[in-house]
């Protein structure tokens, strides 16, 4: 490849509206350019890496079993009604209706579709089976955001296990784990494995692979001494003890005039209402139901474990006048005492609590003398609480730190929710049909590509690990006008292409600044350099892009190197 000849749009000045480190660099290297929000083309530098990581993606998934199929990205509704996910998945999946205002909708994740296949698999003889694809997903996202990193339109390699029972697939989730750990760290990312919630998705358990960055939307919790690692959708951690007295008085309602907050309770009562002595009540609407939630003063809710715990579909946190028609009080003086007609979930961290302070459903007023086994009908106890850092870990009381990340790959045990509705079901040896135990296993390939960014650029630009680059070397000339440096350029370059070296020839008429800080930005893994008075010498200069660092290299040698150091970059299985 010519650069003079190549369509490589790098741009000197970074974007006004992008602080992803990832929308940056592959705005301004020429990699992808934005169509319109969360929507962006790839051009020809960004395909090279997108086609490199779904070779590696192609190859491990394969490695385990995998069968590559293609389906279509517009689905009819008929197949996500009969799942339940056509009501279940809200504003999220584009919807449209064709001429005959027959209802569609365009792909969202595809286990319809597989589980519709799937039922023409008949005997337990023919199982397990793995399949996947490599195709487009489309979601509206509510904030697509940070580049190519949450967008509205994107690859997704996902592929589906099929087992006779659970045993199956464990053993087929285990295979993904493994490739995935392979396919990331071909990429050059080291993502951690993380408990995760499985959301809508359903099913018994999920493990997402997190790549530590700025620009993550997750938090995961991790212990400095164990390996526990979860989202903080789901991480747990120990709660610090606090000691109650045997027994209370009844409660007794007090004065708490302009009191709204937990803060300024214990403020103006320190002696009864610190705040893991009083009870936070939240208020939400649960599929239509006013659900009352509570957790200790001093923790903070984390919201998806409610959901998950509840299997809501549609939750919102209720409003003022809500509350104030079910309980009689506005936010700030609510309380769980003596509340029979909404459900009531708590946090186990209140369990067994006594002397504790509430709001009393009285505007002004709260309750002290909880005793909360005595006084408030709890429906439901689940774990409700946000873990912070610094708390012990659940495990072995080691530190928790909470760190941001990238999900770049997500695992799932499903079960049996798909097979049941799409009425894919297997015979084992004695005639007994089985529904068919599904997995399914998701990787975002320009994700992917940006998570790669965010891990390896340094000031000037893009560091590609070999694996990934667009072009393994770029050949820059310095005075490419000069005949003799545009003869050894072309001989070199031959050369280079004949050892089957990737490479980008810059033959560019530029001058050399802007040869190496173009050359720098786009990130390729070295460059070679060659000028009219190394060309006399017989010596090019050969520069590592991580560090930037460079050496003399005689010009009869360097293929013989470059060829060397890229068998160890470029991976493979
Ligand atoms: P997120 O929580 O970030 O929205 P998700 O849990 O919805 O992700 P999955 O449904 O598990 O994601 O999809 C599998 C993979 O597809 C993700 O791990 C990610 O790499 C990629 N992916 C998901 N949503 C997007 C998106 N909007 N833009 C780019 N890649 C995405
Ligand atoms: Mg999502």
């Amino acid at each position: 490849m010519r650069w003079s000849r190549s369509f490589i749009p790098t741009l000197r000045d970074d974007p006004a509206d992008a602080e992803a480190v990832s929308h940056r660099l592959l705005l301004r290297g020429g990699f992808v350019r934005q169509l319109s929000a969360g929507h962006y083309s790839v051009l020809p530098l960004g395909r090279r890496v997108y086609d490199r990581i779904y070779r590696i993606i192609k190859e491990e998934i394969d490695a385990i079993g995998g069968q590559q199929f293609h389906l279509p990205a517009l689905h009819p509704a008929e197949i996500w009604k009969k799942s339940g996910r056509w009501d279940l998945i809200g504003e999220e999946m584009f919807r449209l209706v064709d001429r005959k205002r027959a209802e569609y909708a365009l792909g969202f994740t595809h286990e319809e579709v597989f589980a519709l296949l799937a039922g023409e698999v008949s005997s337990y003889r023919q199982l397990p089976q793995i399949w996947y694809q490599i195709q487009t997903k489309f979601r509206d996202e509510p904030r697509p955001k940070s580049g190519v990193l949450r967008v509205r339109e994107f690859t997704m390699k996902d592929s589906y296990s099929l087992d006779l029972d659970q045993a199956g697939l464990d053993a087929a989730f285990d295979l993904h784990h493994g490739a995935y750990e392979r396919i990331f760290r071909r990429m050059g990312l080291l993502p951690v494995a993380v408990e995760a919630s499985s959301g809508a998705m359903g099913g018994s358990g999920s493990i997402e692979f997190m790549v530590r960055s700025a620009a993550g939307e997750d938090w995961i919790a991790t212990c400095g001494s164990c390996d526990y690692r979860a989202n903080v959708e789901r991480a747990v951690s120990r709660v610090s003890e606090v000691v109650d007295p045997d027994s209370v008085p009844e409660t007794e309602r007090f004065a708490t005039p302009e009191i709204r907050t937990i803060k300024a309770l214990a403020d103006g009562f320190p002696d009864v209402a610190v705040p893991d002595h009083q009870i936070k009540t939240l208020v939400y609407i649960l599929d239509d139901v006013l659900t009352l939630v509570l957790i200790r003063g001093d923790h903070d809710l984390q919201e998806q474990k409610l959901l998950d715990a509840t299997g809501t579909v549609k939750a919102r946190p209720a409003h003022p006048e809500e509350i104030q028609a079910a309980l009689g009080a506005l936010p700030g003086s609510l309380g769980g005492v003596g509340v029979s007609d909404h459900p009531v979930i708590a946090d186990p961290a209140l369990r067994g609590r006594r002397g504790m302070v509430t709001g009393a459903n009285e505007d002004d007023f709260h309750f002290r003398n909880v005793d909360v086994d005595r006084d408030i009908q709890v429906g439901r106890w689940v774990d409700l609480r946000a873990v912070k850092a610094g708390e012990p870990c659940a495990i072995d009381g080691g530190t928790l730190e909470v760190w941001k990340g990238i999900e770049v790959g997500h695992i799932f045990k499903l079960g049996t929710k798909y097979s049941v509705a799409m009425g894919a079901s297997v015979q084992d040896e004695v005639g007994d049909a089985h529904p068919i135990v599904m997995g399914s296993y998701g990787i975002g390939l320009e994700r992917s590509m940006a998570a790669v960014v965010e891990s390896c650029h340094d000031e000037k630009g893009i560091v590609w690990p070999v694996a990934v680059a667009p072009h393994e070397v770029v050949l820059t000339t310095v005075r490419a006008d000069d005949p003799t440096v545009a003869a050894g350029g072309e001989d070199l370059y031959r050369r280079l292409l004949e050892a089957g070296i990737d490479v980008i020839y810059d033959d560019r008429a530029e001058r050399p600044g802007v040869k190496f800080a173009d050359a720098e930005l786009v990130g390729f893994p070295y460059r070679i350099t060659l000028g009219p008075k190394g060309l006399a010498s017989g010596m090019v200069e050969l520069t590592t892009r991580a560090g930037l660092v460079t050496e003399e290299v005689g010009l009869a040698e360097v293929v013989e190197r470059l060829v060397g150091l890229l068998i160890a970059g470029r991976g493979g299985r």
